[in-house]
């Protein structure tokens, strides 16, 4: 894994060392910059952001009309599963008025089209923040498919959307995608097809957990998908192509930097990990010195790029589950990136340039890893629907790094 780490570092540090060229230009010329300051991290954000906005800028209210909630989920996530997996979804508000909160909604998800389809499993949306609601968004299993158990599955997706106190429920694009990305790891645990509970759907290592949600988001830009789902609440028109293309085109940038403050603290997080007792900082003054060591060691300037975390408060180092794995972000987004090139080449999972979004595609990415679980080596499972072993080199292409 340090191997993948320090391929990463070159490209993601010169990039961002010319990512810092631009913004101490725009720095120099600001009328608000005290004269003789220069550039450094802390200038990073509001010059980045400055240059986001000028170059692909599209604020969250242009947008949100045609980000209507009920259309993001049924016609956007919902059909986006149908196309690749041939699966459908029968809302069941009977089932939706036993739920633990109003707003709550149930759907049944059938293996294929029509009334005898199989039922494959239920699905729980539950959308609006409220009051004793956990923050943030996410997945879980309330019930994993067993063969064992005889259980089907029931999964359940979580976000803290701000219900409007009347009318429709507009979202931004980063909820868009969060929606996307959830429901990523409900087809994981819907999919699953296994005898053992423990193996089921998302019971898998951290470092490939993460993997079907970030292909998932995907889907979100696909021409046909975003023509489904993104239509203006009040007039029904299509999101005007400009600004899809603008929302397309934004995905290497400031990847440099943002790669590179990531991998620092991945790297420090192993740094931790691999010390020998008697080489562990005796006092706390020294932290600072060993960060600074280990980042250098794999060719990361922290004086340009500080790493997302300082070891002081890196609660992923020590707690929560992460020890040594933070790296796992990463791992996981290169088989993603790796994933999504299958997906959209021609002869391999698309036909006729439809970015692989058919049957044939989503059967064989079911067949062979969604629904395998750990109940197989996730890298066999990966092998098995890509025919060779992850490779870095399209995620270096996403993020511009090449
Ligand atoms: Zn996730």
């Amino acid at each position: 894994m340090s191997e993948l780490l320090t391929r990463l570092v070159p490209p993601a540090m010169a990039n961002a060392r010319r990512d810092a060229k631009t913004y101490a230009a725009r720095m120099a010329a600001d009328p608000a910059t005290v004269p003789g300051e220069s550039f450094g991290p802390a200038d990073w954000p509001h010059y980045e952001e400055a240059e986001r906005k000028e170059r692909f800028g599209i604020d969250d209210a242009t947008l949100a009309p045609y980000l209507e909630l009920s259309n993001v989920i049924e016609r956007g996530v919902f059909y986006a599963a149908g196309r690749l997996y041939g699966i459908c979804f029968h809302e069941r508000p009977d089932l939706a008025a036993h739920m633990y909160a109003p707003d709550v909604r149930v759907w049944e998800v059938r293996d294929g089209e029509g009334d005898d389809a199989p039922v494959l499993g239920l699905f729980i949306g539950d959308y609006y923040a409220r009051e004793g609601k956990h923050g943030g968004a996410w997945m879980d299993s309330l019930v994993e498919q067993s063969h064992l158990t005889g259980r089907k599955p029931v999964v359940i997706n979580c976000l803290n959307l701000t219900k409007p106190e009347a009318g429709p429920t507009l979202l931004s694009w980063d909820n868009v995608i969060t929606a996307f990305h959830e429901f990523g790891h409900a087809l994981h645990g819907l999919f699953a097809d296994t005898r053992w509970p423990s193996a089921s759907g998302t019971n898998v290592p951290r470092d490939v957990v993460e993997f079907p949600s970030q292909v998932n988001e995907k889907w979100a830009l696909h021409p046909q998908v975003i023509a489904s789902y993104a239509r203006h609440v009040d007039t029904g028109a299509p999101l005007p192509e400009g600004l899809a293309e603008r929302l397309r085109s934004q995905g290497a940038f400031g990847q440099g930097y943002a790669t590179t403050e990531y991998l620092g603290a991945a790297v420090l997080d192993q740094a931790w990990h691999t010390l020998q007792p008697q080489e562990v900082p005796a006092d706390v003054t020294a932290v600072e010195g060993f960060e600074h060591t280990a980042l250098a060691d794999v060719g990361i300037d922290d004086a340009l790029v500080p790493p997302r975390y300082r070891s002081t408060y890196f609660a992923h180092v020590f707690g929560g589950g992460y020890g040594a794995a933070y790296y796992a972000y990463i791992w996981s987004e290169v088989m993603d990136a790796d994933t999504t090139e299958w997906f959209r080449t021609d002869g391999e999972g698309a036909r006729d340039g439809d970015l692989g979004l058919n049957r044939e595609a989503g059967e064989r990415f079911r067949r062979e890893f969604l629904s395998r679980g750990d109940s197989r080596d996730p890298l066999v499972s990966y092998c098995a629907y890509r025919g060779r072993d992850p490779r870095i080199e399209p995620l270096l292409r996403r993020r511009g790094l090449n």
